[in-house]
């Protein structure tokens, strides 16, 4: 079998965020793409995370084209494509449906910046992508071109999306942004919060870039 270790990967991933509520059922998408191969490995579409299994994940190349795997991959598969291909530096990338996200993504103003840990992972406010049907090429384009050359982009009135160096930072910007979210909800409901200014939004993130955690 092809990549075995990276579908394990894949897997993992989609099973911790289905755990941490950050997908309902079975929404969502997560991929990775191989350094060596250049091959994306993608979770199938519509199949319960909890049982899948490596022959599941289906391997193709980044324009679509199946390399190896019987099932049907994900409905996202363009949007994760033509991300692969737009963006050389990233190596994984993570769709998800969590609750105050998706909140966020049905405003057109997308969501203001006001943590430390958002500036941090994410660097800064997020965007909304303009409103597509899912599943379809426009939505691909519409979120590509509003995600640019950021991690996380909110997708109008239905979720979120995450990219990174490797499929576990990418979910982690995910896992970060929905704290975040959850945060921004409750103080813009308690009242009229400060903004982390652009200035000190690219302070945090170079800072934890540079600075966080243990030397490799
Ligand atoms: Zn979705």
């Amino acid at each position: 079998m092809l990549l075995e270790e990276q579908r394990k990967l894949v897997i993992e991933t989609a099973q911790k965020a289905s755990l941490e509520k950050l997908v309902p059922l079975t929404f969502g998408n997560f991929s990775l793409r191989d350094e060596k191969t250049g091959y994306v490995c993608i979770t199938p579409s519509g199949m319960p995370y909890g049982l899948l299994v490596p022959e599941d994940i289906v391997v193709m190349d980044v324009n679509g084209n199946i390399i190896e795997g019987g099932r049907k991959p994900s409905i996202e598969t363009p949007l994760h494509t033509s991300i692969y291909r737009k963006r050389p530096d990233v190596f994984g990338i993570v769709h998800t449906h969590s609750t105050f996200l998706t909140a966020w993504s049905c405003l057109e103003e997308g969501m203001p910046c006001i943590t430390s840990e958002a500036a941090s992972l994410a660097g800064g406010n997020l965007r909304t992508a303009p409103f597509a049907i899912q599943g379809t090429e426009e939505l691909a384009e519409v979120t590509s071109e509003a995600l640019g050359n950021d991690k996380a982009v909110l997708m109008a009135n239905h979720g979120a999306i995450f990219v990174g160096s490797t499929i576990v930072k990418a979910y982690e910007v995910g896992a970060i942004l929905e704290e975040s979210a959850k945060v921004a909800y409750l103080a813009y409901t308690l009242g009229k919060p400060n903004r982390i200014s652009e200035q000190i939004m690219k302070a945090l993130e170079k800072t934890t870039e540079e600075n966080y955690g243990q030397d490799k």
